[in-house]
């Protein structure tokens, strides 16, 4: 058997952030994926300005063109309605997730983790803090953090499940021609697309990622919706779709147990509102890993959730408000008066891509959105009483 400070489960964004993190403090690490890279994983590939941030302090990873194309313009819609146009918005950077993962784990590797990519966990033991993979190999570990996305093995071994299916979310994905290049190649979200979701088209140089997400609950017919988005795009049928569940909002508020923690996905930490969790996955990688060092020189390695809850305080708290300031966007009724809004404000445009470079926060947005809906709503009455 073999004995590791940190065994980490889930080698993507979350789990190679916590590698890079554990190698730099110190630690030993044994870095486990069931796929071998480069994988794909379901994703619009979107890098906002707070995840190019967290790449940066992490991986020392900049926003290089051999990995990222950088766009400047939006457009947003509703059921086919122009909300308007953005043209001078602070820089986002699309990826494919195959290439984009494979450095970060490469980065991780580089630090030192131990790697146990292309391996299955056959049998956890949290009692006897043990792993042992389908190679036959056990681990004896300190602190495990399970990075293992939306389907989490490590959270269904300590709570029964791995997220609360009411509050889960869903989407589907294709990938389409790409478009003729043009100056503004814009990046096109569509609000309402999905129930409690919205649709978007990245435009890259090898294809244009075509998705909608929303809850899952509110979604029985996500295939209709998507074929429909389709043909309001004007992109064909024949792309093979691919559906991923996505924790939109349901933030665990024990992100695991004693020496056991969990990051990313397999925490809950996906934005509720604009479906980003690369940036949150970095960044809780990050915390638990450090949380975990920590314990560890202290001797305490089951005080790990204690440090890691405490730091991570301010991501759930994001996501918290996110979901708060959900209805307002998102509720069928309120819909209109929010197009209304929207439309009309070029300053609420702008703090919604305040919000996704990460030059803002949620009250910010909160605030903005509370103070406009009064005045849209008061405007829809009087048109109609005219
Ligand atoms: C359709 C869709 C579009 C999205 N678009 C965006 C976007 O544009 N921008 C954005 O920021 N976010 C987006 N997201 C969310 C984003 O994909 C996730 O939040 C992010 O991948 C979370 O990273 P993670 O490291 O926690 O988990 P993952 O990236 O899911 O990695 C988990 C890893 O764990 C491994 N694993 C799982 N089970 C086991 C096991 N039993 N043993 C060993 N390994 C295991 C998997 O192979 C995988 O490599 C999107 C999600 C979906 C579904």
């Amino acid at each position: 058997m073999k004995q590791v400070d940190l065994v980490i489960l889930g080698a993507g964004p979350a789990g190679s952030a916590a590698a890079v993190t554990a190698r730099r403090a110190g630690l030993s690490v044994a870095l486990i994926d069931k796929a071998r890279f480069p994988r794909d994983k379901l994703c619009g590939g979107l890098i906002t300005g707070r995840c190019a941030g967290h790449l940066a302090r992490v991986f020392g990873q900049e926003i290089t063109a051999d990995l990222f194309e950088t766009r400047h313009h939006f457009e947003f819609y509703m059921q086919g309605r122009d909300l308007g146009r953005l043209t001078d918005v602070p820089p986002l950077h699309l990826t494919t997730r195959r290439a984009f993962d494979a450095r970060l784990l490469g980065h991780a590797l580089a630090a030192g983790a131990e790697d146990y990519t292309g391996q299955r966990v056959t049998r956890f033991d949290p009692a006897q803090n043990q792993v042992t993979l389908d190679s036959g190999a056990t681990l004896a570990f300190k602190v495990l953090i399970g990075a293992d996305g939306v389907q989490s093995p490590v959270a269904k071994a300590l709570f029964g499940r791995a997220f609360d299916p009411a509050r889960v979310g869903f989407a589907l994905e294709v990938e389409a021609p790409a478009r003729p290049p043009d100056e503004a190649m814009p990046i096109r979200i569509d609000f309402a697309a999905a129930h409690w979701g919205y649709g978007w088209s990245f435009p890259k140089s090898g294809s244009t990622t075509v998705g909608l997400g929303g809850l899952h609950h509110e979604n029985p017919d996500m295939n209709a919706h998507l074929a429909a988005y389709l043909d309001l795009l004007g992109v064909g049928h024949d792309a093979r779709v691919k559906g991923h569940f996505l924790p939109f909002g349901e933030a665990k508020s024990h992100p695991g147990r004693a020496n056991i923690l969990l990051a990313g996905d397999a925490a809950g930490l996906v934005d509720p509102i604009t479906g980003e969790g690369i940036g949150h996955a970095i960044h809780s990688g990050e915390l638990a890993a450090l949380a975990a060092a920590h314990a560890i020189a202290t001797g305490a390695p089951e005080t790990a959730l204690r440090h890691y809850r405490r730091a991570s305080r301010p991501i759930r708290r994001a996501v918290a408000q996110a979901r708060w300031l959900r209805p307002l966007i998102f509720t069928a009724r309120l819909q209109p008066f929010f197009a209304r809004g929207f439309a009309n404000s070029r300053r609420l445009k702008h703090d919604y891509m305040q919000l996704l470079s990460g030059k803002s926060d949620y009250p910010d947005l909160l605030w903005r959105v509370v103070t406009h809906l009064p005045a849209a709503i008061l405007r829809n009455i009087r048109g109609k009483n005219r």
